[in-house]
């Protein structure tokens, strides 16, 4: 496989991601996985990113209500 794989801008997270690990063009697959189910990635990360995905570890507000976490973990 070539190294030039498509990165895209997940809509929700605002993380790049690379487009043939989602199933989903807007969305990185961490963000399709919370939002609407699709199969994890088990992400392998190497200088802030992930290598399977792309994923940089980004989480929107609303995903991180999703997951129950708080959306200013200043107070903990
Ligand atoms: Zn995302
Ligand atoms: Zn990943």
């Amino acid at each position: 496989m070539p190294g030039n794989r498509t990165t895209r801008i997940c809509d929700e997270c605002e993380s790049a991601f690379f487009s043939d690990a989602s199933r989903m063009n807007g969305l990185c697959p961490q963000c399709a996985h919370v939002l609407y189910g699709y199969p994890v990635c088990e992400h392998i990360f190497d200088n802030g990113r992930c290598v399977k995905c792309g994923w940089d570890g980004s989480a929107s507000a609303y995903i991180r209500f999703l997951l129950g976490k708080p959306a200013s973990s200043s107070q903990y």
